[in-house]
């Protein structure tokens, strides 16, 4: 079938076809249920088909699908409005996804310089296990050979040091630095929690030296730890931030988030979008606000997540020869696995319950921010029977020498 298929084969595809979702729950075209612990990689924050999110879009498709940016669109300024409320930023634009939300974000930074008289300050330090999308400037930027390899040469101005070195950072700013540029918490690489005491000590390099702290907050934003951002955690606020992922909630959505100061580069004709901050995507992206800064909702994630985390270490003390430890925070958890990761993913799978690998040989736990406890409860108890599973696999094994 591969080799027929008229799509790019760049994609490496479970044999699982689904139909429709309700909540935490896909269902397959046969009516099976999996428990979606993935949440299309931490896009579907609010779960699926949620109901506020369903009529936002339903009403705003009856009324304007696309405008273009030649005029106001519905939804933007107090789309902007809200976000700027909620977070350290006062200007916002947006994209259709993170990369894009990267790539306004480097530009950003760059044009910042620029205005300030630096055209020689466009590099930008970013961080080894790092991923910030998968165009030109973001393979750059994340530096993984395993992207760039076949791409040409990578794009100048990108320096990456290793995660929590901070003598190699220091030695990495020069006269021709720009910003630096990192995830709060890795999510590709593995689920890498980046300590507040760093955070704090990035937040003081970038004063010192004349630099914009970018942060990466597409996969660990809107909720996702259980703050409003990741970055929260720490007390520090950035210069610019981009978000994509869990904003939309399933829609195509973006941001880059920036204070008045370093967004003051940004001036007509500087930057444009054509789909960017249509009116179909603002709609939707109120209504996951709506939700996420409702009273107490960071605390059902918070509440949720230490049942998660307890029930993972209890895990962990029980199959010390499948998972090795467990990290993250809120409900961005993440497995490290001392078995093959897949393997522990495929016998999760084979429980009905999805999550996404990592680097590091880590499963990723996204599931939607609307989870319940009893949810969580469901999912503990399916990846209980997926390492059970594996060590009667593993018995068998031995008893067959
Ligand atoms: C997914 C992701 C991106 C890229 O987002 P796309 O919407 O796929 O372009 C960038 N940064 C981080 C941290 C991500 O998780």
């Amino acid at each position: 079938m591969a080799e027929a298929s008229p799509l790019y084969q760049t994609y490496a595809r479970a044999p699982l076809r689904f139909e429709r979702g309700e909540g935490v729950w896909l269902i397959t075209e046969s009516g099976e249920r999996y428990l979606d612990f993935a949440a299309g990689i931490a896009v579907n924050s609010l779960g699926h088909a949620h109901p506020h999110l369903v009529s936002a879009l339903k009403d705003q498709a009856d009324k304007l699908w696309h405008l273009s940016n030649l005029y106001d669109i519905p939804g933007q300024e107090t789309f902007a409005a809200r976000l700027t409320a909620a977070t350290f930023a006062d200007k916002v634009f947006f994209t259709n996804s993170g990369a894009e939300a990267l790539e306004c974000a480097i530009k950003t930074a760059r044009r910042y310089q620029f205005a300030k008289g630096h055209p020689e300050k466009f590099h930008i330090i970013t961080f080894e296990g790092a991923f910030h999308g998968r165009t030109i400037a973001t393979i750059a930027a994340g530096g993984q050979e395993k992207y760039l390899e076949g791409f040409g040469p990578k794009a100048p101005g990108f320096d990456q040091v290793p995660l929590g070195d901070m003598d190699a950072l220091k030695a990495a700013i020069t006269d021709a630095t720009a910003a630096i540029l990192i995830e709060p918490v890795q999510g590709e690489g593995g689920i890498r929690l980046v300590p507040s005491d760093i955070m704090r000590e990035l937040r003081t390099l970038c004063d010192d030296n004349g630099l914009l702290l970018i942060l990466d907050e597409v996969q660990s934003g809107v909720g996702r730890t259980g703050k409003f951002f990741a970055h929260e955690w720490s007390g520090i606020t950035p210069d610019i931030m981009a978000i994509a992922k869990g904003i939309g909630g399933g829609y195509p959505l973006g941001a880059c988030l920036a204070t008045d100061e370093a967004a003051s580069g940004m001036v007509k004709g500087t930057h444009g979008s054509t789909y960017g901050g249509n009116p179909l995507g603002m709609a939707v992206g109120n209504a996951v606000l709506d939700v996420v800064l409702e009273d107490g909702f960071l605390q059902h994630v918070q509440d949720v997540a230490l049942v998660m985390r307890q029930g993972l270490e209890a895990l962990k003390d029980r199959f010390p020869d499948i998972i090795e430890d467990i990290r993250g925070q809120g409900l961005m958890l993440g497995i490290k696995a001392k078995v093959p990761f897949a393997d522990l993913l495929g016998a999760m799978r084979d429980q009905h319950m999805l999550a996404v690998g990592a680097g590091e040989n880590v499963i990723r736990l996204l599931p939607p921010l609307t989870t319940t406890a009893e949810e969580a409860r469901e999912a503990l108890h399916r990846i209980e029977q997926a390492a059970e599973s594996l060590m009667i696999e593993d018995e068998k094994k031995s008893l067959h020498g």
